[in-house]
């Protein structure tokens, strides 16, 4: 394709997103496909001869979206949201035409010093601590973008692993390396999101996943009571994984506890998951939710969640840049270049070489839309789920089962989960409404999240009398 050709097919394409779109409702939010329908309708091999690009778009719409669970529908109300604002698909349209890979400072300047100064301004206005900002005066911490939030609790786990270890080995030199490895041992709650179960297999350490209050919420005792005991058999606690707002009822483990409890013990690190609700917290009326957040070692939000910002942008903060790259440094001579020692190379700071220029689609929506266009946004999803939530609290049938705090509405009909179960099978087998479960406090619970970008109280009045009219229906065949 040629510059002449980009430009009528780029245009063409916009003009495809665009009405996707606006004609969204128009389909069903879940696919009703079974697994393997692609197979049948896609040749086995890679075209030999080129094809024409009208043909490919022509699959795109015959054969693609079928498949497609439509995560910008405002029908759509599981897990949390997925970003994906023009402004975000712009800039990162640049970021692609661009195409520069920005593993160091020098293989492209603008893309690693963008980065650092869009992490700070969204530290700021986040109300991260100081010590997290790259670039305040003697500040010794600084902010990246990773692909996930798993991304950032792997390389926060590896860097307290290494400052363990080397703790470890100054004080035992004649101690094999994987002894003191099979020590180390690092905890979250039973709500933690299943990525610190991985970063642990990945990182060969253990973990102890502990039980939450009633609210969901880890506390400080809890800690530090399993880490004393732990420690009396011999094992060395070196990592606490902490979530602000659960994956399953956006619950908030009780950090300011936690925090002091840690300062108990010797060099443990303690990182903050705030992959969903940490975005909130530029809100002011929200910031009381991060109270604790000056012990945390690192932490981390994706704007690709509830930020408007595509996939992928998950935003990680460190206290301590120094103790996360001493994990992650390998120097080979065909990287260097002659300011490793004055610039930042953000290869040091996470698992792949590579890295897109993603801070460009980031910088676009804090600027187009600036701080108090995205409280709006956050403050719009959070009415919503409060007007679902007196919905569900007058319909004596069914109870609320989380604190509504931010925009997941986690409900269940009043009777056992198998009833649960199946209003909802049949919800979302209807296409008309996406919803997921959870379990929470070994309840199985239905999420209801506001998602849609442009989401609005006739959506919400919508989905709420979609469940009511299949709860009617299921409570009349279970009295028959
Ligand atoms: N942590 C929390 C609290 C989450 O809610 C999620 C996903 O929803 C994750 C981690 C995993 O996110 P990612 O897909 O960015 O790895």
């Amino acid at each position: 394709m040629d510059s002449q050709a980009f430009r009528k097919h780029g245009t063409e394409m916009v003009e495809y997103i665009c009405k996707y779109l606006d004609t969204l409702k128009d389909r069903r939010v879940t696919p009703s496909v079974e697994p393997g329908y692609l197979r049948h309708l896609i040749p086995s091999e890679a075209p030999f001869e080129p094809e024409e690009w009208s043909k490919i778009m022509q699959d795109v719409e015959d054969k693609i979206m079928p498949g497609v669970t439509h995560w910008q529908h405002p029908r759509f109300h599981a897990y949390f949201p997925a970003g994906n604002a023009f402004e975000s698909i712009l800039g990162d349209m640049l970021g692609d035409g661009i195409g520069c890979i920005g593993f160091s400072w020098a293989a492209s300047p603008a893309c690693t010093e963008l980065e650092t100064i869009v992490l700070d301004w969204l530290g700021k206005a986040i109300g991260l601590p100081d010590h997290f900002l790259a670039l305040k005066e003697g500040s010794t911490g600084g902010g990246v973008i990773q692909s996930s939030a798993s991304e950032c609790v792997l390389v926060s786990m590896l860097a307290a692993r290494a400052q363990a270890l080397k703790r470890l080995m100054a004080q035992h030199p004649f101690t094999e390396e994987s002894h003191l490895l099979s020590k180390l041992i690092a905890y979250c709650s039973k709500e933690a999101h299943s990525c610190v179960e991985k970063a642990a297999m990945i990182s060969f350490v253990k973990l102890r996943i502990l039980e939450p209050d009633e609210n969901a919420s880890l506390r400080g005792r809890t800690v530090s009571e399993a880490m004393e005991e732990d420690e009396l058999q011999g094992l060395v606690p070196f990592f606490v994984s902490t979530t602000l707002g659960t994956t399953g009822s956006c619950a908030f483990d009780n950090l300011e506890e936690i925090g002091k409890e840690l300062k108990k013990f010797q060099c443990v690190w303690l990182h903050v998951d705030a992959a969903y609700a940490g975005n909130s917290f530029i809100c002011p009326e929200l910031k009381s939710l991060l109270t604790g957040i000056e012990y945390a070692d690192s932490f981390n939000t994706n704007p690709n969640k509830w930020l408007l910002t595509n996939f992928d942008c998950s935003t990680f903060w460190v206290r301590d840049r120094i103790r996360l790259t001493s994990a992650l440094v390998v120097d080979p001579l065909y990287l260097k270049h002659c300011y490793d020692d004055a610039a930042i190379d953000y290869r040091h700071w996470g698992v792949p070489l590579s890295r897109r220029f993603r801070s460009l689609k980031l910088w676009f929506v804090l600027r187009s839309y600036g701080i108090s266009g995205l409280q709006n946004y956050i403050r719009r999803h959070i009415e919503l789920a409060k007007r679902f939530e007196q919905h569900v609290l007058k319909d004596k049938r069914f109870e609320i089962c989380n604190q509504v705090k931010l925009g997941l509405v986690c409900f269940r009909l009043k009777g056992n989960d198998k009833l649960n179960e199946k209003l909802l099978s049949a919800i979302n087998e209807s296409g008309k409404l996406h919803m997921v479960p959870a379990s929470v406090n070994d309840k199985y619970i239905i999420r209801f999240c506001a998602v849609a970008q442009n989401a609005c109280e006739d959506d919400i009045d919508y989905a709420w009398e979609t469940i009511v009219d299949f709860a009617n229906e299921l409570l009349e065949k279970e009295q028959h």
